[in-house]
């Protein structure tokens, strides 16, 4: 009786997103109450029969317990911020820092926790469950179990062809069933890393094995900044209608306008903008089973470095020198224990001088993260006002919140340029990348965040920004024109590219390098030929 009492609560009270999404996708079809009900009670049943299965007595209240303060937790988030709690997000949620996780709470979600989660548990604490003795105890609930999976099956068989169309067709709701899709996805993450990480320790693969480098006698040092949850459109450089680039407009960069990225999330993303696999092959997963881009340039005598300011490499910089700056006590640039992204700035110049060849460093910002998007820029670049200052973004009005992000743009902005200012100053080949891992919502169709499946997410999730800075001693070292590749910036671009275009621009020969996925390849004067694209 309990188990039913708490299969009714959950699917009633902790399923807004999934009862949301069932009458959107019912519309108004005819009949649609009825099917709502009927999803209600196939729903019912299948919960109840869960909870009796696992639920035996000297762990059933704890049980019942965990189950809903699990469901009350993630009932917040896909109702907040419209997402669903799938492997991605799980691999996220292993993958944060304390800070970042501590950034996610909130009133509301102790509002939400406690009406949904701790009342229930409360009553459970309080009512007294009598057993049979504990054959009739099993009995009746193998009843329960067979009862239930009877009476589904009635229920499917009735409405057999309907039933499986509408499944076919919106299998994705099924990622809205909570808590059974969340804790399922748990495991399933757990179970993925697990074999991921013993595989990797096992035999991580080499790739380019065959790479060299052609001795030059130029030296170069080229800065690879991985931007964070920058997404394009809010770039006034690719035409936004605020002026978010007041810096980088009066340098000399090419900002390319159409690049789409690999992943939706970080973990998804990272690995992706180092990664030899592209489109197709490409997973997180398989990528952990290769070496990347950094273990090929290092191999062939590029000196590379990673200066971390966000919450790691996801692994990409496990071989390599690896700088953690994020927990830096700079009284300036880390006022409240975290650090604005200028801390990434602080001794590169001493760095680069510490290397006298060619040199390659990764700057990983923290960048436009959210939800406390006023978090990252210090109030010299707010130039927006309002701005959303609070956790709970969407409790803010969408012009606060769109105020409070486009100020994360305008301090990259300064960021990048203050970077290619120190560039400029070295007297030798130096330039800059700077690509974002993947973009953002910011309340378009009611979306925030990010890390929707890549299937169905928006572009605004998908189209980073991309710029490109570099001394004329580097386009001349290159022989790389300059106009020939600023003519390009509208070409469609993806994180594809990116191992093939940083293997072309420190000259690897590999037969890995394919010039066709190198968007630099084209504008070099030497190798130019227009039958390679
Ligand atoms: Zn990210």
């Amino acid at each position: 009786m309990v188990n039913l009492v708490a299969a009714v609560f959950l699917v009633c009270c902790a399923n807004g997103p999934l009862w949301r999404a069932v009458a959107s996708v019912l519309g108004s079809t005819a009949g649609h109450w009825l099917w709502l009900v009927g999803v209600g009670v196939v729903l019912v049943l299948v919960f109840n029969s869960l909870l009796s299965l696992f639920s035996f007595p000297p762990v059933h209240k704890p049980l019942l317990i965990a189950v809903i303060g699990i469901a009350a937790i993630a009932d917040y988030y896909m109702a907040s911020y419209r997402i669903v709690i799938n492997g991605q997000m799980i691999t996220n949620l292993l993958e944060t820092d304390f800070r970042e996780a501590s950034e996610q709470l909130s009133w509301a979600l102790l509002r939400h926790v406690t009406v949904l989660g701790a009342l229930p548990a409360g009553l459970l604490v309080l009512t007294q469950i009598r057993y049979r003795p504990w054959r009739r105890e099993l009995l009746a609930r193998s009843g329960v179990v067979g009862a239930s999976l009877a009476l589904l099956t009635v229920l499917l068989l009735a409405n057999f062809k309907a039933l499986l169309l509408f499944g076919r067709e919106h299998s994705d709701l099924r990622m809205y069933v909570n808590p059974t899709y969340p804790v399922y996805s748990f495991f399933k993450t757990l179970r993925v890393n697990y074999r991921a990480h013993h595989k990797e320790k096992e035999t991580l693969r080499i790739i380019a094995s065959d790479a060299t480098r052609s001795a030059t006698n130029t030296r170069m040092a080229l800065v690879y900044v991985i931007g964070e949850t920058a997404r394009a459109e809010q770039f006034s450089l690719n035409g936004y209608h605020r002026d978010t680039n007041p810096q980088l407009r009066k340098q000399n960069v090419i900002s390319f306008t159409d690049v789409e990225s690999c992943g939706t999330d970080t973990a998804d993303s990272l690995p992706g903008m180092f990664s030899h696999l592209g489109k197709g092959r490409y997973s997180p997963g398989e990528a952990k089973k290769y070496e990347n881009l950094l273990d090929v340039l290092q191999r062939t005598g590029v000196q590379v470095a990673w200066r971390d300011n966000n919450s790691g490499s996801k692994g990409i910089a496990d071989r390599i020198k690896y700088e953690i700056l994020s927990h830096e006590r700079d009284p300036i640039l880390c006022p409240s224990g975290e650090c604005y992204d200028e801390i990434l700035l602080q001794n590169l110049e001493q760095l680069l001088r510490a290397n006298n060849g060619d040199v390659l460093v990764v700057l990983h910002q923290k960048g436009s993260h959210g939800p406390s998007y006023y978090k990252r820029s210090p109030k010299e670049f707010k130039l927006f006002l309002p701005e959303c200052d609070r956790e709970d973004v969407q409790n803010c009005d969408r012009q606060s919140i769109i105020n409070a992000y486009d100020n994360t743009i305008v301090y990259t902005d300064h960021v990048l340029s203050r970077l290619i200012d120190l560039l400029k100053t070295q007297g030798y080949a130096t330039a800059m990348l700077y690509v974002s891992d993947h973009g953002e919502s910011l309340g378009e169709n009611n979306i925030y965040l990010h890390g929707l499946p890549r299937a169905i997410a928006p572009r605004q999730q998908t189209h980073v920004p991309m710029i490109f800075w570099a001394s004329p001693e580097f386009y001349e070292a290159k022989a790389i024109d300059p106009a020939l590749l600023a003519a390009s910036r509208s070409q469609p671009y993806s994180h594809e590219y990116l191992f093939h275009s940083l293997l072309g621009l420190f000259d690897v020969q590999t037969t890995v390098y394919q010039p066709k996925l190198d968007l630099f390849f084209p504008a070099r004067k030497r190798t130019s030929s227009p039958s390679l694209r």
